[in-house]
């Protein structure tokens, strides 16, 4: 497909996409700029590795519920810095099934009576619609989020959206009926199939939660676990340590080659998904711990204990001095950073190559075509 058949009418007023209206190829060298720009002054970066097909690649599609004047009912997504919804009905970067499975939750909620949810009133009833699929796979997860536990005609209502896409391996009702612009809420209730899907990655095959952390471009992130693999170099005895585990797909991906793996996350459901992954590819070597990095981290130090070799892959916040410094307690000889936004990267790096580490290599991976964002992985190595 053409760049220039490829018309966002949204464009303008959603802001998820800053670089759409450029080429691809274009895009990957602004971003090939910005990513030099902030870690040049570590070394040499590598050209980033586009997407070869950069559209229709995010797995995770969410929708804000709202409707009209006269009932009818639409998904979209929240005007920048306001509770403004703009309705989208297709989105470009967004998996495509997934955006028509959203048209037909909201097409079914009129004659239902279902009304959505006001923030501003408090009244109504359906908030956002989440869905996830798995790239391999095919399974399909929707997630109905709702402001009251009572889902009525619950049954009904499944019956008819499996029946317009039978394709949907789960349904979840989410209930979240708090005053928060975080769109899951604590309960939830599957009320239809197992309240996950599978995908397979790099070989392996995960189950994926709900309110558990997947990245959201599944043909890059082989990619961009195939860099962090080879960058970790690993012999098959290593202790290998994976922070900010999630599922446990770095750590899992790594444990045939390592001697052991140990992995934290702090997300409950995350750790949990990532026991059964472990259990289900038959991974004896590897140990999961929900716990905050950082404090994790400070306990391993404080116990002696050795790591060969630390994954880190942390959110957009970067990771923290409380991790860092136990780091370089524990002194891996090797640390591979997988970083989703080069801004704290930078900031982690400076703090890293002052206590004891140089960096030797810096991957950018687009896993994010059309958006400003970056993936980068790094290799630092210990000074001897
Ligand atoms: N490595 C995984 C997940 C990366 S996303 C993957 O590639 O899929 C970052 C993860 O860090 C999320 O799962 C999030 O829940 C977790 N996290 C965020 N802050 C944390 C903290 N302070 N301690 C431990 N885990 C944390």
């Amino acid at each position: 497909m053409k760049d220039h058949d490829m018309n966002c009418p949204y464009r303008k007023r959603c802001g998820g996409c800053d670089y759409i209206s450029m080429d691809y190829k274009e895009q990957l060298a602004h971003k090939q700029k910005a990513v030099g720009k902030l870690l040049q002054p570590f070394g040499k970066v590598e050209p980033i590795i586009g997407m070869e097909s950069p559209w229709y690649y995010r797995n995770k599609v969410h929708g804000v519920v709202t409707g009209d004047r006269h009932g009818n009912c639409f998904t979209g997504i929240y005007a920048e810095k306001s509770h403004r919804v703009i309705r989208v009905d297709r989105c470009l970067i967004e998996d495509q099934k997934a955006d028509e499975i959203m048209g037909t939750v909201t097409g079914l909620m009129k004659s239902f009576r279902m009304r959505p949810y006001n923030e501003d009133t408090g009244k109504g009833f359906l908030r956002h619609i989440l869905i996830r699929t798995g790239h391999e796979t095919g399974q399909i997860m929707v997630v109905l989020v709702t402001a009251s536990p009572v889902f009525p005609s619950k049954n009904n209502f499944v019956k008819a959206l499996r029946k317009v896409h039978p394709e949907i391996t789960t349904i979840v009702a989410n209930i979240n009926n708090r005053n928060t612009s975080m769109i899951l809420g604590d309960k939830q209730q599957v009320l239809y199939g197992k309240g996950y899907i599978e995908d397979q990655l790099c070989g392996k095959i995960y189950r994926i939660s709900p309110k558990s952390f997947y990245q959201v471009n599944a043909v890059q992130t082989e990619i961009l676990y195939g860099k962090a693999l080879e960058y970790a170099d690993l012999q098959g005895k290593e202790n290998v340590f994976d922070a900010y585990s999630g599922i446990g797909t770095i750590g899992i991906t790594a444990s045939d080659h390592a001697g052991q793996v140990l992995c934290v996350e702090n997300n409950r459901d995350a750790v949990r998904d990532a026991i059964a992954n472990a259990k289900r590819n038959k991974v004896k070597n590897i140990r999961f711990v929900c716990a905050d990095a950082g404090d994790f981290m400070v306990k391993m130090a404080a116990a002696g204990e050795k790591a060969d070799l630390v994954f880190m892959d942390p959110p957009r916040a970067g990771s923290d001095r409380k991790f860092m410094n136990a780091l370089f307690k524990l002194a891996p000889r090797k640390v591979v950073y997988i970083s989703c936004n080069p801004e704290t990267l930078q900031r982690d790096l400076r703090y890293m190559t002052s206590h004891g580490y140089k960096v030797k290599k810096m991957q950018p991976v687009d896993l994010f075509p059309m958006t400003r964002h970056v993936e980068t992985v790094v290799l630092l190595t210990r000074n001897t």
